[in-house]
């Protein structure tokens, strides 16, 4: 007999009223796969990109990227995870709702200091901010790195990680409410990118040196400008579309602008080996416990009003993350 749970899912992309909060099949672990009891799942900007159809999905689809919760059963060959045992997961999609079956390969253990809600606010965003800061560039003491949309989710971690590792962080935010937030996370300058020209604030920033590495998550408004804020032979990280994809564009302009790297990189393929995964897990786990690493978790939805956080996180109005609570 099909039995039903609550979650959210699409049957066609488009806005925030896309989102479907209803009843879908429950889902059977298949093997190499775990049940999870669903507490919380995070809320991402790679949501809005699945469900307006940037990132086509097959549909219906049920949403949601990043979860926490207990086992509550194991498929055929799944060794390390038992019932009950308290779990997390980022990039595994399907979380916005009361189960899910994900890989065990993309599983961790969420260690007792760490509460559920916390665990389901960091995994993606945190893990991102892990794999920007200490692999796509692995940021060092005497560097300086810009951070676009430093009071989001994602930016606030990096800020903190980025300190962490010893870098001067530049930081950009809209508004000055976010400008003071970023301060207040570590970076040493912040700029209302939407009040000033950020580029000649770097400059004036740099002595005209301009910045090592510059971390984009917004794309389409800030990418060329961008370019203009790194030394020669600086990186562009390019991760994410917030404002936007960003055009097609003449590899020789790097080279005019001081032969610069560009990279495209995506939390996949920084977590697909069991040991990077765990390495990123467990330092994000051990900061928090520790107090080094404070996650924001700025509101917290119930599962219905998945539409309402959608629609928050894509007017810019929130400064952390946005969790949706699964009853
Ligand atoms: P955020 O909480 O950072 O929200 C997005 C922020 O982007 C907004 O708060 C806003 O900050 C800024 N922004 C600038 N222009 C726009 C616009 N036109 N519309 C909406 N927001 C805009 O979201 P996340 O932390 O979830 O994600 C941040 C970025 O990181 C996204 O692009 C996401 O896709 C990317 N990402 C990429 C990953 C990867 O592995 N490649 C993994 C995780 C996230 P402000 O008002 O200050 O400008």
């Amino acid at each position: 007999m099909l039995t039903l749970m609550q979650a959210v899912y699409i049957e066609q992309p488009g806005g925030p009223n896309a989102l479907v909060h209803g009843e879908r099949p429950e889902p059977t672990p298949a093997a190499g796969e775990v049940l999870v009891r669903v507490a919380f799942a995070g809320v991402n900007f790679i949501d809005t990109y699945h469900r307006s159809g940037l990132y086509a999905l097959p549909l219906p689809a049920i949403l949601g990227s990043e979860g926490a919760g207990t086992v509550e059963a194991v498929g055929d060959g799944v060794t390390g995870f038992a019932p009950g045992d308290r779990v997390a997961y980022a990039n595994a999609r399907g979380s916005y709702a009361a189960l899910h079956s994900v890989p065990a390969a993309m599983l961790v253990h969420v260690p007792e200091a760490v509460s559920l809600d916390i665990a389901a606010a960091v995994m993606l965003q945190g893990m991102t901010a892990h794999y920007l800061t200490h692999s796509t560039v692995a940021l060092a003491s005497g560097q300086t790195c810009l951070i676009h949309a430093a009071a989001g989710g994602t930016g606030r971690l990096m800020v903190q990680m980025a300190t962490l590792r010893g870098a001067r962080v530049i930081a950009t935010a809209g508004s000055a409410e976010k400008v003071a937030l970023t301060l207040g996370d570590g970076a040493s300058a912040a700029i209302d990118y939407g009040m000033q020209d950020f580029v000649a604030e770097v400059k004036r920033l740099t002595d005209g040196h301009g910045v090592d590495v510059v971390y984009d998550g917004v794309g389409q408004a800030t990418f060329l400008k961008g370019l203009d804020c790194l030394r020669p032979r600086g990186t562009m990280v390019i991760f994410g579309n917030a404002s936007g994809p960003i055009a097609p564009f003449d590899p020789l302009m790097l080279s005019a602008k001081g032969s610069l790297y560009v990279t495209r990189p995506t939390l996949a393929t920084y977590i697909a080996r069991r040991d990077e995964l765990d390495w990123r897990a467990r330092d994000l786990f051990t900061w928090i416990a520790a107090g080094t690493l404070k996650v924001r978790v700025v509101k917290v939805y119930p599962l219905a009003d998945a539409a309402q956080a959608h629609a928050d996180l894509a007017a810019r109005k929130t400064t952390g993350k946005l969790l949706l609570a699964i009853a």
